[in-house]
């Protein structure tokens, strides 16, 4: 039994760090295609450069570029066991070629959680939100504040906002997500996915 399991629901709904604790859980690796494209942006490879103008503007990425990404992800052997997609799939488009990809491998998604939450919670969540830039550490302002003032606790690394997560791109960002990624829940819930709310 593998543990194929999709995390969907808009930026800031805490799927990265639910993510980071379940891969522990079910010893499968955490596929982040966020952090992916991150990634490529600092090694900057021709991807990475491709998707910049994109992710700066709080837009998705060409379905074309992130599905071959994560069908090359997929085929790593990491992933026998099972996997967390956390930011993928995003469109429909994205959804069915995952379902696809699955089919080849003779296998299936198990289950979608689904993270729920209100415009208002979410925006002050992203806006809210610091990462390490070392380590890839998240923290959040007000709440869960690094100790030292733009220092990681973990790494002692540098903890920054993410570009996209000033308060005109997040907002965007929401907007894209209601637009092209909250449906899928739908798509899923009529096949036979299981999906956790
Ligand atoms: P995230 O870290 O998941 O919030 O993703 C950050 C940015 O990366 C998004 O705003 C998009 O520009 C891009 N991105 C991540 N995953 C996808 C995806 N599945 N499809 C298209 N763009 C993506």
């Amino acid at each position: 039994m593998s543990y194929d399991i999709v995390l969907l629901g808009p930026p800031g709904a805490g799927k990265g760090s639910h993510a980071t604790e379940l891969k522990t859980t079910y010893d499968v690796p955490h596929i982040s295609t966020g952090d992916m494209l991150r990634e490529a942006l600092k090694k900057q490879t021709p991807l990475g450069l491709e998707a910049k103008a994109f992710m700066d503007r709080g837009e998705l990425v060409p379905d074309k570029v992130v599905i071959g990404l994560v069908e090359e992800r997929l085929k790593q052997n990491d992933t026998r066991k099972g996997f967390l997609l956390d930011g993928f799939p995003r469109t429909l488009e994205q959804a069915k070629e995952l379902d696809k990809a699955l089919r080849q491998m003779k296998r299936a998604l198990n289950l979608v959680l689904y993270f729920k939450t209100s415009a208002e919670v979410i925006l002050k969540r992203v806006t809210g939100r610091r990462v390490c830039k070392a380590c890839g550490k998240i923290y959040n302002i007000p709440n869960f504040p690094p100790k030292k003032d733009g220092v990681c606790d973990a790494c002692g690394g540098e903890v920054i906002q993410r570009k996209d997560d000033a308060p005109e791109t997040a907002l965007h960002r929401l907007k894209v997500y209601e637009e092209q990624t909250a449906d899928l829940v739908e798509y899923y819930r009529k096949q036979d996915t299981k999906v956790w709310d």
